[in-house]
């Protein structure tokens, strides 16, 4: 299998791909073909465990990889996550399930491909006869940060540093990535948004000069964001996982259609299950979830995409984002897979602050796709309701999707489709806002609201959550946009 620029120009194995992040061209690198999944292979599928399911998907992808060292390796990677499920279904009502992928070292769903990655960028190096340390570079919007950090601490011939927005994370998140441990590590908080935080790592990465200096020091560059294949294509392995489980309780039969409603922020989740579907795997309506940054809601029922609109800070911080970097993946597809037309318009949004789909590129879209978004108001709802009815106490980015998924079955009943909320983070992550929102009391402590939701939700706390409180404070610097390059060599002449 091969891979391609969506801006064209280059054409690149999985291993090289992986290794390098980016194109060259500065598009994002996708299969030059989707793999099919046959009725057959989905029943052989049935009987695997996650990480065989997973194994099998990922290497459709990545046959220049070995599959029995990717069995390996994700059986290690998986034997993180408690109790050994790494992506369980559970049943809320008829037609109405949750798949809850916050069960990981970081209680985020990134971990299911950060515990991956790892391996994959290791191998792709060798692979593609990289010699060099890996430098990763990560800007966070909260939860991927912790995930890549947990992911490569410790790791040989890697070293990472991550860069989040200085008051645009959740308390938690910020005393997780504070005491992360390991002696490859660094943290370091940027004065701005995460837009802004982005980009600003970015341009490190598209500066040559930067580039060639630290080759001088050894290191080559690389990403663990989500715009790197090697963390979009695990996530695919879960919507397959999620439909086999679906089968073998007998819920519905193979070959039916199930809908996905996922929360978004950059679309490196939703789109895994659309490549999901473009593999072969029966999903109707593939249900795109914002807060109160609402640009893709709009995005898809306009086809204008637009980032000159107030940026607001949520109680889903990991949703707070303008700019969906994966999306250029899926505007690709239905571009076409025209490079010309998706240079145009990622010209057209750096420049003008916004681009237009063609009006059958829309439509086209609208049949697989479709988008509310849930403001703050609506998240406290949500989560409180679906508390009061079912006990299920769920994470503010899964109330997005809830909400979502509910407008969209109230609107659309003749679609009887069952449908599968994609819940994205352990309610722990979020503490004070969930326990607000259940309960109506206001507090200020992360550990007491953690102890307090245990005590009205009787959930279980996630041991590395409780265990953030004894741990001591690493990192707390805190820096200007323009100085994150003279931290990047302070970090790497440390040695
Ligand atoms: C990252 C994240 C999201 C958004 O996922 P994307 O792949 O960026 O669309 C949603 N919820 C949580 C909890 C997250 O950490």
């Amino acid at each position: 299998m091969k891979f391609i620029s969506t801006r064209g120009g280059e054409c690149v194995t999985g291993a090289q791909a992986i290794a390098q992040g980016i194109a060259c061209d500065g598009g994002l690198f996708v299969p030059e073909t989707f793999p099919p999944v046959s009725k057959e292979e989905l029943e052989a599928m049935l009987p695997m465990s996650y990480a065989e399911r997973a194994a099998a998907v990922l290497y459709k992808y990545l046959d220049d990889y070995d599959l029995e060292e990717l069995k390996a390796a994700c059986e290690k990677a998986y034997g993180k996550f408690e109790e050994g499920d790494a992506a369980p279904l559970v049943k809320i009502d008829t037609s109405l399930y949750m798949l809850e992928l916050f069960h990981g070292p970081t209680c985020a769903f990134k971990d299911l491909a950060l515990t991956l990655l790892p391996y994959l960028l290791r191998k792709g190096c060798d692979l593609s006869g990289i010699k060099e340390q890996i430098l990763i570079l990560v800007a966070t919007s909260g939860d991927t940060g912790k995930a890549a950090l947990e992911g490569f601490k410790d790791a040989e011939g890697v070293k990472i540093m991550v860069f989040y927005p200085h008051d645009g994370v959740s308390k938690m998140q910020k005393l997780q990535m504070a005491t992360q441990e390991g002696k490859n590590v660094n943290v370091l908080g940027v004065r701005g948004n995460f837009d802004e935080c982005q980009s600003a790592v970015k341009r490190i990465f598209t500066d040559e000069d930067c580039r060639e200096d630290l080759k001088k020091r050894g290191y080559i560059l690389s990403s663990a964001n989500s715009i790197n294949f090697g963390r979009l294509a695990p996530q695919i392995a879960y919507y397959f996982s999620a439909y086999l489980d679906l089968v073998s309780s007998g819920q519905i039969e193979l070959g039916d259609k199930v809908n996905f409603a996922v929360p978004t922020g950059n679309f490196g989740n939703i789109l895994a299950a659309y490549y999901a579907k473009r593999m072969g795997l029966p999903v109707g309506k593939l249900i795109c979830a914002s807060n109160k940054n609402n640009i893709l809601t709009d995005f898809f029922r306009t086809g204008v995409y637009d980032k000159r609109r107030e940026f607001y800070k949520t109680m889903s911080p990991s949703m707070d984002i303008l700019i969906s970097s994966n999306l250029e993946r899926l505007l690709f597809e239905f571009a076409e897979r025209s490079p010309v037309r998706v240079s145009m318009r990622m010209q057209k949004l750096a420049e003008e602050g916004m681009y237009r789909l063609y009006e059958d590129e829309l439509e086209a879209m609208q049949q697989e796709f479709w988008a509310d978004f849930c403001d703050e108001e609506q998240t406290v709802e949500t989560i409180y309701d679906f508390f009061e009815e079912y006990q299920y106490p769920m994470d503010t980015h899964t109330a997005c999707a809830m909400y979502a998924a509910s407008v969209y079955m109230a609107e659309n009943k003749k679609d009887g489709a069952p449908m599968v909320v994609v819940s994205t983070a352990s309610p722990y992550k979020f503490p004070q806002d969930v326990m607000y929102a259940i309960t109506g009391n206001d507090i200020k402590d992360s550990f007491k609201a953690i102890k307090h939701l245990n005590i009205a939700t009787a959930m279980k706390v996630p041991a590395s959550l409780a265990g953030l409180r004894d741990k001591p404070v690493r990192f707390t610097a805190v820096a200007d946009r323009e100085d994150l390059y003279a931290n990047v060599l302070s970090f790497v002449e440390k040695g």
